[in-house]
């Protein structure tokens, strides 16, 4: 990704100042944040995202649980959306996240703010959340920009599943494209037919220029921990995959911009195999392209 830090770092500043909301500036920023209406999943699953970014509600009459926040400026179009869909961001108690760039945990400030929920995140992602800025450790270290820190971020510690009220989502660790990265997995229900979805983590081997996913001192064992998050996400239960990207997912050949589509074609017990599997290949030639 091409850096765009003085536009970033400008957009923080002036968050800062209070003159306009928090905004990053990247060079697929604008593609990301593209308007999507927000549409149902599967049961009480909804998407609530911009286009190119996931957020995910799902829903329950003890409150509602949402993943991902996407950038910054996606943060008034989540709410939107979710108001769009009948539900009210206050109703929102838990906010979850797959991992800690500025493209998915970004808009989390803000929307933790609107809604007052309790944010969960790994034990390793957690202190990053809360500051807005990564460290060495991360494959991107050099190319991430910093975003606004999240408030009320509890950590997960040994936990392995997160509950709010009738809703259980399972914790599925799958560091690799940062420390800390987390997949989410729960079932929802239409009458008496009953679907396990995971939320997938970005599984790709993308880096800064320096780091090396063959051998780097600033996180040795990222290739090795990419190999066992590929493993955990190919062996799911998974009947609909929803990715932190949706288009590494099955989501947009199915349902449009305005989210009409045959969301039965969302059901695909095959999608979390072959999304770890393209991740896979794309490690594998990534380690050859660094042994040359
Ligand atoms: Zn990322």
């Amino acid at each position: 990704m091409v850096r765009s830090w003085w536009f970033g770092i400008a957009s923080l500043l002036s968050f800062a100042s209070g003159v306009e909301a928090a905004s990053i500036d990247c060079e697929q920023c604008a593609d990301w944040n593209k308007g999507q209406a927000p549409f149902r999943i599967f049961g009480d699953t909804y998407f609530v995202g911009p286009r190119g970014l996931s957020s995910v509600l799902i829903t329950s009459p003890q409150g509602h649980v949402l993943i991902d926040g996407a950038l910054p400026q996606s943060a008034p179009l989540i709410k939107r959306n979710i108001e769009q869909l009948g539900f009210k961001l206050s109703d929102v108690k838990l906010i979850l996240n797959s991992h800690v760039h500025f493209d998915h945990a970004g808009g989390l400030a803000e929307l933790q703010k609107l809604s007052g929920a309790k944010v969960i995140a790994s034990d390793i992602a957690a202190p990053f959340l809360r500051s807005g800025k990564v460290d060495s450790t991360d494959p991107q270290f050099e190319a991430i920009q910093p975003y606004p820190g999240v408030g009320n971020v509890e950590a997960l510690g040994n936990r392995k599943s997160v509950e709010l009220g009738s809703l259980q989502l399972t914790v599925i660790h799958t560091p690799g494209h940062t420390p800390g990265g987390t997949s989410w997995r729960w079932k929802s229900c239409e009458e008496q037919r009953c679907l396990n979805i995971v939320y997938s983590d970005s599984l790709t081997a993308v880096s800064d220029d320096t780091f090396k996913y063959s051998g780097d001192k600033r996180y040795p064992k990222a290739s090795a921990d990419l190999l066992a998050s590929m493993a955990a996400i190919s062996s799911a239960p998974c009947d609909i995959l929803v990715s932190a990207h949706p288009d590494l997912a099955g989501l947009w050949p199915v349902i449009d911009e305005q989210g009409k589509g045959d969301r039965a074609r969302l059901v695909d017990s095959s999608g979390c195999k072959r999304y770890a599997a393209s991740a896979k290949a794309r490690l594998e030639k990534r380690l050859a392209q660094e042994k040359k």
